[in-house]
């Protein structure tokens, strides 16, 4: 059965094509600029790469040509062997605990859910209306960011705002690459052989969360209502003293839209180092010799060291820490740092073994307390999976 992952942004469309549920990758590019000037696709198959320049009006139509590219390299006979289309949505509020089929009824809370992610909802309701509009005759469905963390109990999501003023106005943490969290903690359970297990899944790429994994739920995540919370990221600043926004906005006579700017782009990595956002530039800084980049290593670092001691605590104990997303499953000098901070818990690196990037290894020593691997995500999988699912229930 042939299924398609699809990752819709506002002027971009990512696509992966599966033979289900054989889980082979058969196809998969991305449209860019989509209604922009010199847009263009690329397309990986066997093993090539190819680009091509063509004019994309709209998500319509590059999804035509999509199709077309998978007749002309017959990956499908015809249309009707899609049997199914799986879209990436960002935020599905308190509404979605898991995946499900794209009804209108879901399409409208999707729709409904926009202020919450407006660069992302939007564009993600206008993948699905291209992918019905071009092949009416494959189930839509739809694998939410924030499905997974909807286990999180109340006192874990709720702000120690005014309660009313937050139930009114739907604030609360959601969490976000719950998808990610999700196909790596299953993969751990996998790896230990059960399910009864404590994991901290750390995914740390140019957006990073990390979730507490209680028994394969989520019992704790460290973005919250919206993608700027917790760990210092690329350009986020992650978790903050909320005040330093109004003293700031005052002091400076920054608008809001400015300050949400100023939180969102630039600062995390960047705004510390004054460099880069990119941990590779970062580490070359280090090596280099600038002082600002070693500044934003160590703070990086000691966030994910906080948040790991602190959801250990919270787990009662670990059975496994995981490294994902690009610093995650490549940055040697992070995971070695973060692992050192660790040491008090018992947590000891293997240098060699540690020396891998982007692919699945365990990174403690034998004697190690709590195992610790890089598990490579894969959110395109879990959606190709869960449409499968939806399918054949
Ligand atoms: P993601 O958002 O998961 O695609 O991660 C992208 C980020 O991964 C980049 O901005 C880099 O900071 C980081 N990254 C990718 N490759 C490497 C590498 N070889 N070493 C260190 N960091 C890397």
């Amino acid at each position: 059965m042939k299924i398609l992952s699809v990752n819709a942004g506002s002027s971009s469309l990512k696509f992966q094509m599966y033979e289900m549920p054989d889980e082979i990758v058969l196809i998969s590019g991305v449209f860019e600029r989509i209604g922009m000037e010199e847009s263009f696709y690329t397309i990986k198959l066997n093993g090539e790469k190819i680009e091509k320049k063509v004019e994309l009006k709209d998500h319509k139509r590059a999804f035509e040509l999509l199709v077309q590219e998978l007749v002309d390299n017959k990956i499908v006979d015809s249309l009707d062997d899609i049997a199914g289309i799986g879209h990436r949505i960002v935020q599905g509020g308190s509404y979605f605990d898991k995946s499900v089929i794209a009804s209108e009824d879901v399409i409208a809370k999707i729709d409904e859910l926009s202020p919450l992610a407006p660069l992302h909802n939007p564009a993600a309701i206008v993948g699905i209306r291209a992918a019905q509009a071009v092949v009416p005759g494959a189930v839509q469905t739809v694998v939410f960011d924030t499905a997974y963390h909807q286990t999180m109990p109340e006192e874990n999501y709720l702000y120690a705002l005014p309660y009313d003023l937050c139930q009114d106005n739907l604030i609360r943490r959601y969490g976000a690459h719950g998808t990610s969290h999700r196909y790596v903690a299953n993969k751990m359970n996998e790896i230990l052989g059960r399910e009864d297990t404590k994991l901290i899944t750390c995914h740390i790429g140019n957006g990073a969360s990390i979730s507490a994994v209680l028994n394969g739920k989520c019992l704790n995540t460290s973005m919250g209502l919206t993608p700027n919370a917790g760990l210092i990221m690329g350009t986020r600043c992650g978790d903050i003293d909320a005040t330093i926004l109004p003293y700031l906005m005052e002091k400076q006579n920054i608008s809001c839209k400015e300050m949400d700017r100023i939180m969102n782009k630039e600062s995390g990595l960047l705004g510390i180092s004054g460099v880069s956002s990119d941990s590779r530039d970062i580490e070359a800084g280090i090596k280099e010799g600038n002082k600002r980049c070693e500044l934003a290593q160590k703070m990086y670092v000691r966030r994910i060291i906080d948040y790991i001691a602190k959801y250990y605590v919270e787990l009662g104990g670990c059975d496994g820490i995981i490294f994902t997303a690009g610093v995650g499953e490549n940055s040697v000098p992070v995971r070695k740092a973060v692992m050192e901070g660790l040491a008090v818990l018992g947590v000891k690196l293997d240098e060699d073994k540690n020396n891998i990037r982007g692919s699945l290894q365990k990174i403690s020593a034998n004697d190690s307390s709590i195992p610790v691997y890089v598990i490579p995500t894969d959110e395109e999988l879990m959606i190709a999976r869960d449409t499968l699912n939806l399918i054949n229930s």
